[in-house]
């Protein structure tokens, strides 16, 4: 059977779930909120749907959304994005990094990904006929900008970031962001930005979106999700801001792929979105579980690392067990009624890990639960 993908098996958030469903564990593994969204954005679905907004969507999306988008950009980030020409909305964060890839990608171009990475990255730039240049983060999950800069080569097309981070909970810096212009000012090259967690800052610290950095945003496709900050991981919806030329050659693809999104969501978020409190208040919301996941997490034997945003923390636990971190996880799932997700599923060699994904975008009833239960280990 022709596989473009012969090495690739089950995404881990699939395998990951299915045992929680299957022991009866507490969720903690695949990133989704067990809560349900904003009773404000179900009725404003349900409305659209009553109003007939049924039909095919234009292909870059509703602009009423898109507008509100644009204003947002302004109002948080300074940035002037024209909504008729340099926003996309996609079927979901995922597809708008996988088809900024299209977009750009010729067979043999390298890209850099820094591990862990986000599960799909590796595979969608394999699949464009690309070739991964994995570069490992520091212990501390800090960027070591001197490695990045020995990874380049003259077959470099793009860099992959991302921030608020997945697996890590780490967020880029002022000085991150500096080193990334040095970078490309040595060798240009595209940046593929994954800002699906871009509302999930806590400490009071600021999200460095690409939009805040024209100079940056000349050759950058920055990927959003509505699914992970409104609660709504279902939906599928997500968007992609890019430069105009780079818009419409993005385009040129999403028309022949999806064409165009779910038409009454879209027309629900352009409503809800006008009310900026929905947005600006998800830092102070999730900041509050992260704190309660860390406290209740101090009576266990397992150790956090830091989370500066998304909704997950990495975890050592030495102090329990050896275990290589696909069977710990296993052990956890099918023995102590926890799913999490091993860090190693974000490597390309899983080999020699030893930590643990937990998502505290949770109830406080299911944190306090699973707790109570690693408590016992
Ligand atoms: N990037 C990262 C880092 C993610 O965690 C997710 C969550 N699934 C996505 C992209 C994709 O989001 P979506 O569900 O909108 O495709
Ligand atoms: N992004 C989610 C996570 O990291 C899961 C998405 C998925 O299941 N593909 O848990």
């Amino acid at each position: 059977i022709p596989s473009k993908l012969p090495q690739v098996g089950t995404t881990v958030f699939t395998t990951m779930s299915a045992l929680a469903s299957q022991y009866h564990a507490i969720n903690l593994g695949q990133g989704f909120p067990d809560f349900p969204m904003n009773g404000k954005l179900v009725e404003l679905v349900t409305d659209a749907m009553r109003h007939n907004y049924n039909q095919y969507a234009p292909m870059p999306g509703w602009m009423p959304l898109r507008e509100v988008l644009c204003e947002k950009f302004e109002s948080l980030y300074g940035a002037t994005i024209h909504p008729d020409s340099e926003i996309t909305i996609t079927p979901g964060g995922t597809y708008a990094l996988y088809t900024a890839l299209t977009t750009i990608l010729e067979p043999g171009d390298e890209v850099i990904v820094l591990e862990p990475a986000y599960d799909s990255y590796v595979p969608n730039i394999i699949v464009n006929g690309g070739v991964p240049v994995l570069v490992s983060l520091n212990d501390d999950f800090s960027i070591p900008w001197d490695r990045v800069g020995a990874a380049v080569s003259d077959r470099t097309k793009a860099i992959m970031i991302n921030s608020p981070n997945n697996p890590t909970g780490s967020i880029l810096s002022a000085d991150d962001i500096e080193a990334l212009r040095q970078l490309i000012r040595r060798q240009p090259m595209f940046i593929v930005s994954d800002e699906v967690y871009e509302h999930l800052v806590f400490d009071g610290k600021a999200h460095h979106s690409l939009l805040r950095y024209p100079d940056l945003m000349e050759n950058a496709f920055v990927c959003f999700s509505f699914g992970k900050v409104y609660h709504c991981t279902g939906w599928k919806l997500g968007y992609c801001v890019a430069p105009k030329a780079l818009t419409a050659a993005f385009r040129k693809i999403h028309q022949y792929n999806c064409f165009s999104c779910h038409t009454p969501s879209q027309v629900a978020l352009a409503g809800f979105l006008k009310d900026k409190d929905q947005y600006l208040s998800l830092g102070a919301f999730f900041q509050e579980k992260r704190d309660f996941f860390f406290k209740g997490m101090e009576a266990t034997r397992f150790v956090l690392k830091p989370s500066f945003g998304s909704y997950f923390a990495c975890a050592t636990y030495n102090r329990i067990t050896d275990l290589p971190d696909a069977q710990f996880a296993g052990v956890l799932v099918k023995d102590h009624g926890v799913a999490t997700i091993p860090v190693s599923a974000f490597y390309q060699d899983p080999s020699g890990h030893h930590l643990l994904r937990f998502c505290f975008g949770k109830k406080q009833e299911t944190l306090e639960k699973a707790i109570e239960k690693l408590t016992r280990l």
